[in-house]
């Protein structure tokens, strides 16, 4: 037996046990319409969120609406539960170097303290560089 949380179609949430995680979900005992699973707080405490990480989180203005107050309320948060939870977990701080550039080629991969730029340039431009037809190299040119 396993417990789940459920909510119906209607909006009632309740818990209920089912034989195994592939047996059907049963019907709201409120209104018997169709239920289905909610992660259960249980599951939920027990592999929190970690939220988006520092490569995720908003660099420039635009991408923080302007500075609108409520988005960047909502990204102070995140960062500061994100630096709590990479104090306890530092394997998920990532790449912690401080970022040169990261516009314009480096907007997917930022350059970064200590990379090799000529290479690291080199790269990026042919990453953003669209393939066509002609670079491909065919197998009838041998
Ligand atoms: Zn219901």
């Amino acid at each position: 037996m396993i417990l789940y949380d459920f909510t119906c179609a209607d909006g009632h949430r309740f818990e209920a046990g089912i034989a195994s995680m592939h047996a059907p979900d049963p019907a709201c005992p409120v209104c018997q319409r169709p239920s289905s699973r909610r992660p259960s707080a249980v599951t939920m405490a027990g592999q929190a969120d970690p939220g988006p990480s520092r490569d995720e989180m908003p660099r420039s203005w635009q991408a923080v609406r302007g500075g609108e107050r409520s988005t960047l309320d909502g990204w102070r948060k995140l960062a500061v539960e994100r630096e709590k939870l990479e104090h306890k977990y530092p394997e998920l701080g990532g790449d912690r170097r401080p970022v040169l550039a990261h516009e314009g080629i480096f907007a997917s991969n930022p350059l970064r303290v200590g990379d090799d730029i000529p290479s690291r340039v080199t790269e990026a431009i042919a990453e953003t560089k669209p393939t066509t037809q002609a670079e491909i190299p065919s197998k009838d040119t041998k």
